[in-house]
């Protein structure tokens, strides 16, 4: 399937602001502000990294409000360029830091609009993800929940039914669930999936540093998540090209390309990013029970590129990934509980799960 992915969506009026001028920091400005990225997530108890199109670009797949983004090529009356499939498409630099910086300790929870699939696929633990618009290669089951992690794209959108049924038998001997699989992309104006949008609530309120990479903001409530760690006296940075919606409300402004940012970032920190070696499924990562000496492992379900197919979570094989030597360096820091998931859903999350209403022109300034 092509990752024009925004042709199967409804259309729809109001796509925000679109083809904003890309502003660049100097090398040498690019480099302080990295400085000072590194002085704030050393200092952080609790890092959220919120994720947008801009991260994917690298990838081969398009943004959506870039100058050659999905809605502004529409806008000009043009057609987007797409270098690649889902399938295809590799995870970027960006990617495998982001899971780099989850498995050192340092990242506690990432959010993203993205629906390529490739936070998943690079071996993102899920349980530390909201994927707030869905994912092109995961289906869920209508009935109990279940979801299934494929290898190919689901090729259908907007919640709707894909035509495979739940085989999920929760006892011996009782018939499986048969309940209809369905799409997980929102289309416009589709609730938001109410266990990542609330975890990715929960999230934001614990955390003390939000990052944001790729996203200008501008889709609600997914764009306004960042705000909550500021109301919560948090600091905010962010990465992008375009001026964002919240420019103002940041600590810290970053004009550069995310990957040059996320090199510079690693080497600062002095963690290596992980090499990706085919799509990965990881369910959780978390550091259970205390090992005994010399047998600090990480349990890990890592599906291998091969066994993807068709996978389902409690199916697939666990595997013991052993936490790197350097996981144990003095001063690493130490995974702190995930952030609450009891499933309660506040007034503002109830308020807030319309997606994709991009709010009539935001305040944004082009950042000269
Ligand atoms: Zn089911």
């Amino acid at each position: 399937m092509s990752v024009n992915y925004a042709a199967g969506l409804s259309p729809y009026a109001d796509k925000g602001v679109c083809g904003l001028p890309e502003k660049f920091d100097s090398p040498e400005e690019l480099t302080g502000k990295v400085k000072i990225l590194t002085e704030m997530i050393k200092k952080c108890e609790f890092l959220v990294v919120h994720s947008g199109a801009g991260i994917s670009t690298a990838s081969g797949i398009p943004d959506f409000r870039g100058p050659k983004g999905v809605w502004t090529m529409e806008e000009k009356g043009e057609t987007p360029k797409f270098d690649t499939t889902f399938e295809d498409a590799r995870p970027s630099l960006t990617h495998m830091a982001l899971l780099g910086l989850y498995k050192a300790g340092i990242l506690k929870y990432l959010v993203s609009q993205n629906v390529d699939g490739l936070h998943v696929r690079s071996g993102f633990p899920r349980d530390s993800l909201s994927e707030l618009h869905g994912n092109m290669f995961v289906e869920d089951c209508e009935k109990c929940g279940r979801q299934y992690v494929r290898e190919k794209v689901i090729g259908v959108m907007g919640l709707k039914p894909t035509g495979r049924y739940c085989d999920v038998v929760r006892s011996r001997g009782l018939r499986a669930c048969r309940g209809k699989l369905i799409s997980t992309i929102l289309d416009w104006e589709e609730a938001l999936p109410i266990k990542d949008l609330t975890r990715a609530e929960a999230a934001s309120r614990q955390a003390d540093l939000a990052l944001t990479l790729g996203t200008s903001l501008q889709i609600k409530p997914s764009g306004d998540l960042p705000l909550l760690t500021k109301k919560k006296g948090g600091q905010l940075a962010v990465v992008n090209l375009q001026a964002t919606k919240h420019d103002k409300h940041a600590n810290l402004r970053i004009h550069g390309y995310v990957d040059e940012v996320m090199k510079q970032l690693m080497e600062a920190l002095g963690l290596d990013i992980p090499k990706w070696e085919g799509p990965t499924v990881c369910e959780s990562f978390t550091v259970a029970k205390p090992e005994p000496p010399g047998h600090l492992a990480a349990p890990c379900r890592v599906t291998a590129k091969k066994e993807v197919k068709g996978v389902k979570e409690e199916e697939e094989e666990e595997v013991e990934e052993e936490v790197k030597k350097e996981g144990k360096k003095k001063g690493q820091r130490k995974r702190p509980p995930a952030p609450p998931t009891n499933g309660e859903v506040d007034e503002e999350a109830a308020v807030g799960v319309k997606k994709e209403r991009a709010e009539s022109p935001p305040g944004i300034k082009d950042g000269k």
